[in-house]
């Protein structure tokens, strides 16, 4: 049997992680059996859906790199992927749930039905519906549908109770009277989450529905539905839910948990792939760093833990600054460039800072933890040096001016201005300074960086060029 998964979004805002957790764990299984990873759109909501929302969910997917096989845009044989398209089917099932009296119209007012349980509650009773139209007899249902009154469409909970075994957490049982008479079409003709979702997975041949714990509580509906179509549910694992580290579901609250947020501020796809990865699964007691081959080898259902899974981006933070290490210079300089670009720093089309940016790679992959955090530390490269406010005393100290001229005068005697003859010819100046090595280097580095904190001294100096270090150092002489 083919596994076939899908990913099912309601697009009313950004994929957040945990949303990005779930598409993962779908692909990563579809992937694990050479199964179908299904993308299907969710926009039922017409009020709350957008097409930007879906463009952003499909960018970031492709940014995660979790190809979708049937879907938007990619299209397959279950067309149309988005809910919307898809109507006419959710209809039929469930006419004809009416037709097989599994389904009854029921004919109460919104306002009634908030009224009656509002007294329910007030009288500690349930505030399930209460099955009033059931009862209503059949000449007067017909009359009333007859008379166009509108009407939704209630599905009607046999007795008995719903088991079934729910692939991380295990047999999970639901009393069928503790289930209301759900609506699957609204008065307004419009299908309902929990037919639609059923409607879609039977006909797109789901295997395995692998989704958030904040839906368990649908599965016994959804289960009786797939029973009352005749057909035979899929298998469940919900997945546990992510909470922050003060215990509670990670939200907004706890800042921008949108994946565009992470790649915005420099985080790998790959770092976060791993990281999402182990929200809950794990290979094993102790292997943090897993490349997507290893993901796609060992993923199982079977190790995901149905305990909540802590968000620490302390932790992502770490596994960032690991998978930046291990890019090559020319990797590293590719991915960081765009956040060049992005600060106004180079031209999209310049070629020459690409390359300028290739070579200044081994100079700051063990000092960044973020993409983003590059853009400080290369400025000086792309850009004439504004000298940062704290930055300024070093140049005030006693021993800058000396440094300043000397260091001028031995750079332009260089024969070859190369690191390494840098390095000899100012190590040779601060000797004669009578200078720490520190005492005379700082003020150089303020002078061509513009910060107190830069990447390597020579090796810096080097990629801006002689000409240039000889003008900032000219600059800085006359700022004093
Ligand atoms: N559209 C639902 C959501 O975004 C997912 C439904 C499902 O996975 O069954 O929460």
């Amino acid at each position: 049997m083919e596994v076939r998964v899908r990913f099912a979004p309601s697009p009313t805002g950004y994929l957040h992680v945990g949303g990005a957790r779930t598409a993962l764990y779908n692909w990563l299984l579809a992937r694990r059996h050479g199964g179908s990873f299904i993308l299907r759109i969710e926009d039922t909501d017409i009020s709350r859906s957008t097409e930007e929302a879906i463009q952003a969910i499909m960018e970031d997917l492709r940014w995660l790199g979790l190809d979708w096989d049937e879907g938007p845009e990619v299209g397959g044989k279950h067309f149309p992927y988005r809910q919307t398209g898809r109507y006419a089917l959710y209809r039929d099932a469930a006419m004809r749930l009416l037709r097989e009296g599994k389904a009854y119209p029921c004919f109460c007012e919104p306002e009634e039905l908030a009224e009656r349980r509002r007294e329910a509650l007030r009288q500690g009773r349930s505030p399930m519906y209460d099955r009033r139209c059931l009862a209503l007899p059949e000449r007067e249902k017909e009359a009333r549908m007859r008379q166009g009154i509108p009407y939704a469409l209630r599905f009607l909970v046999p007795e008995g109770e719903v088991t079934f075994t729910d692939l991380v957490r295990g047999e999970i049982s639901f009393r069928n009277r503790d289930i209301e008479d759900f609506v699957l079409l609204r008065s307004d003709g419009s299908a309902t989450y929990n037919l639609a979702v059923v409607v879609d997975d039977l006909e797109m041949e789901i295997t395995h529905v692998v989704r958030g714990d904040d839906h368990l509580s649908n599965t016994p509906k959804q289960i009786l539905l797939y029973r009352a179509l005749g057909a035979e549910p899929p298998a469940f694992a919900h997945l546990p839910m992510i909470v922050a580290r003060d215990g509670r579901p990670l939200s907004k609250r706890h800042g921008d948990v949108s994946v565009g947020s992470f790649r915005e501020k420099g985080y790998l796809p790959e770092a976060m792939v791993n990281f999402l990865a182990l929200l809950g699964w794990s290979l094993d007691d102790s292997t943090t760093i897993m490349d997507r081959t290893t993901l796609v080898e060992n993923f199982s259902l079977e190790r995901v833990s149905s305990k909540p899974a802590v968000w620490d981006e302390d932790k992502l933070l770490w596994m960032n600054s690991q998978y930046i290490m291990a890019l090559d210079d020319r990797e590293l300089a590719g991915r960081i460039f765009p956040f060049l670009v992005r600060e106004g720093l180079v031209e999209e089309s310049d070629a020459a800072a690409r390359e300028l940016l290739v070579k200044a790679a081994p100079l700051i992959r063990e000092r960044i933890k973020l993409l983003a955090d590059a853009v400080h530390l290369v400025r000086f490269l792309f850009q004439e040096v504004e000298i940062e406010e704290d930055a300024r005393q070093v140049l005030e100290e006693e021993a800058a001016e000396p440094v300043l001229r000397e260091a001028g005068k031995a750079l332009l005697e260089l024969k070859e201005f190369k690191a390494p003859q840098i390095e000899g010819t100012l190590r040779a100046m601060a000797d004669r300074l009578g200078l720490k090595p520190r005492q005379a280097f700082q003020p150089l580095r303020v002078a061509i960086t513009g910060r107190k904190v830069s990447p390597p001294l020579f090796e810096s100096m080097e990629l801006v060029g002689r000409e240039r270090c000889l003008q900032r150092i000219a600059r800085a002489l006359e700022a004093l």
